[in-house]
């Protein structure tokens, strides 16, 4: 994964060099995990000397509604959000695509577990970002974790909290170091829900099936997207509906979709390929889709991009 370093950040109400934004060890969501985050992505058109930054209102709103979730309150609305992010991503000038952080957290440098009567701030970065897992041609081999999906009885699970991620960490490492590019989860009643950092979706003749948003997945905005795009643009069927550990050896297509994944196809679960182990019609279909549009590609649905920098004056 090519990863830069950020050179600001929105820290304190204003842009600060990074160098600058620091916390104490005491800050109270370094130690009890209660911060929410979100993850957006810039992509950089060449042809158009352009970012565009991903459905940013719709990020931040999620960002916003995990916030509540946790009692972080920000005095900011989702529209002002992206004015701070787009006077950050201006400040850095990146000229090629990137990945943005936006985190809330419990500030107050102080003991006891509670999300009451404790500081809130915010902290917005971004940094120059190439693929985050391998995109590799052969697709993606996954195990299943041994660890359940956190259940939203436990800690929101439609919400991006910080701590949280000790889940996600949990299973990334776990099927790291057996061998595995990632791991599908199951959730406290034993059904798919996500992976440690994507949702996922499956064909099975034709038909797209991804698990609802009751199944303890974090309702991903590239979810929401690809859905959207399969049933509009591709004129394919999409059923949210539970999902068994034994009808992912028996797909014709697995793939997996988030903001950092992008959209990577699983060609191998545990040793067994899916259908004959490489990249099915329709993922491939909705892959370049997505990367296209991402970019600013489809005309149709540029609405989706915000634009970071003032368009080019035509020359004469
Ligand atoms: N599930 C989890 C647990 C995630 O961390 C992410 C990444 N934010 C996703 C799914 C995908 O969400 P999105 O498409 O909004 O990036």
């Amino acid at each position: 994964m090519a990863q830069g370093k950020p050179r600001y950040a929105f820290f304190e109400g204003k842009i600060v060099p990074i160098a600058d934004a620091k916390v104490g060890v005491m800050t109270h969501a370094l130690n009890y995990g209660t911060g929410v985050f979100g993850g957006l992505r810039g992509y950089w058109n060449e042809d158009e000397e352009q970012l565009f930054v991903f459905r940013p209102h719709d990020h931040f709103e999620r960002f916003l509604q995990s916030a509540y979730m946790m009692r972080i309150d920000l005095p900011y609305s989702a529209t002002e959000l992206v004015h701070i992010l787009l006077d950050l991503l201006r400040k850095e000038g990146f000229r090629e695509n990137c990945y943005i952080r936006p985190l809330a957290y419990k500030s107050t440098e102080m003991i006891g577990v509670k999300l009451h009567d404790v500081d809130n701030a915010l902290t917005i970065f971004a940094l120059p970002f190439g693929s985050y897992v391998n995109d590799k041609e052969a697709g993606l081999h996954v195990g299943f974790s041994s660890w359940r999906r956190v259940d939203d009885n436990a800690i929101p699970a439609r919400g991006k909290v910080t701590g949280a991620y000790a889940n996600s960490a949990l299973i990334k490492t776990e099927a790291n170091l057996a061998g595995y590019d990632e791991a599908l989860v199951l959730n406290s009643g034993g059904h798919l829900s996500e992976t440690s950092a994507s949702n996922v979706f499956i064909v099975r003749k034709g038909v797209v099936i991804t698990p609802p948003v009751y199944a303890d997945v974090l309702e991903g905005i590239t979810r929401r997207t690809i859905i959207h795009l399969l049933r509009e643009e591709l004129g394919i069927e999409v059923v949210e509906r539970d999902i068994d550990r034994t009808e992912l050896y028996v797909t014709d297509e697995v793939f997996l979709c988030g903001t950092g994944v992008q959209i990577a196809a699983i060609t191998q679960i545990e040793h067994r390929p899916v259908a004959n182990g490489v990249m099915g019609p329709i993922t491939q279909r909705i892959s370049s889709l997505y990367h296209s549009l991402v970019r600013g590609q489809v005309e149709k649905y540029r609405e989706w991009l915000t634009p970071v920098y003032a368009k080019r004056t035509e020359q004469a």
